[in-house]
């Protein structure tokens, strides 16, 4: 029972320093939510953990031991607990499911706090007490067959809900502002979606223009930064087909993105073709040997980089 009484506490006092007008308090709300979403996990595991085991599951270091009877037993050693990486393997090994965009989002935020943004409001705090709503609720309900509102308190609860309700409202809200452009893609209005600002860390990005996307200005609704489609576009792009990004790197295929190689300076949907910086579109397919150009060979040239290198050859000649 412990574990879980303190998951609940961690929650609520977040949810105490999130309400709290003193603002040197919004970090600690970040980290005590995030901490208590992963007790609520730890819980979870320890509940699995077999008897006998000390609470194996959440321990980092599991060894094998022979019991009495000659049978092998898992047992939990040390004092060091499973960290997000550990509680992710495990709940997938056990079919226990958590929606880890989600997760790694509050994560990332909250890492994001402590080391980048300038403004601290509890505005921007919303997307992240609106996520863990989501989390908290699926998992007490789903995977601890909970009532998250008598263990958390119906105060506390009602907090969760009605910062919930605000923050989608006001999201859909910024969002339509934005679906009212037009852009080169559509890509890039689902990356401006997604955007957060690099003061604050809302989602909350809105703007009042109409007409072209790349004429327009744009304004963060938690602190209020504006910023020109210019200033934002290409770190948009780039975080919205980050993680796209890395596996390619990391498990070999094409790279979603590259830099233009028009204007030398926007970013280039390869598979739109599109440049979101100058609109600009290069030759996929070499006019020479008719391949397809890969990304990093696209140039302001029509042939892919094998061929220009033979080119250049003959001409030596
Ligand atoms: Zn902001
Ligand atoms: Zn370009
Ligand atoms: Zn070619």
């Amino acid at each position: 029972m412990s574990i879980l009484k303190n998951a609940l506490d961690s929650i609520t006092v977040g949810l105490e320093d999130f309400e709290s007008p003193d603002e040197r308090r919004i970090i600690s709300s970040t980290r005590n939510i995030f901490a208590g979403i992963l007790l609520l996990f730890k819980h979870k595991l320890c509940e699995l953990s077999p008897q006998g085991s000390d609470e194996a599951l959440i321990k980092q270091r599991v060894l094998p031991e022979l019991d009495a009877t000659g049978a092998v037993n898992w047992i939990g050693k040390g004092k060091k607990t499973v960290d997000v990486q550990n509680i992710k393997d495990r709940f997938e090994s056990l079919n226990i499911s958590v929606d880890w965009a989600r997760l790694d989002r509050i994560n990332k935020y909250r890492n994001d706090i402590e080391h980048y943004y300038s403004t601290l409001n509890s505005e921007s705090v919303k997307q992240l007490i609106s996520d863990s709503f989501i989390i908290i609720r699926d998992f007490i309900v789903d995977e601890l067959g909970g009532d998250p509102k008598s263990l958390l308190g119906e105060g506390y609860w009602k907090i969760l809900v009605d910062v919930n309700e605000v923050y989608v409202k006001e999201k859909q809200e910024c969002d339509l502002t934005l679906e009212k452009l037009n852009y080169y893609t559509d890509e890039i209005l689902h990356a401006l979606q997604e955007y957060h600002c690099g003061e604050c860390g809302s989602g909350l990005l809105e703007t009042e223009d109409l007409g072209e996307a790349a004429e327009a200005t744009f304004k963060c609704r938690a602190c209020g930064t504006e910023a020109h489609y210019d200033d934002i576009v290409n770190y948009a792009v780039n975080e919205f087909y980050a993680d796209e990004a890395y596996s390619a790197h990391k498990d070999g295929g094409d790279t979603p993105v590259v830099d233009c190689p028009l204007c030398g300076f926007g970013t280039y949907i390869v598979h739109e073709g599109i440049c979101v910086s100058c609109c600009g579109s290069a030759t996929h397919e070499c006019v020479r040997c008719g391949c397809n150009i890969p990304p990093e060979e696209l140039s302001d040239g029509d042939i892919c980089g094998y061929c220009a290198h033979m080119w250049e050859k003959m001409k030596a000649e």
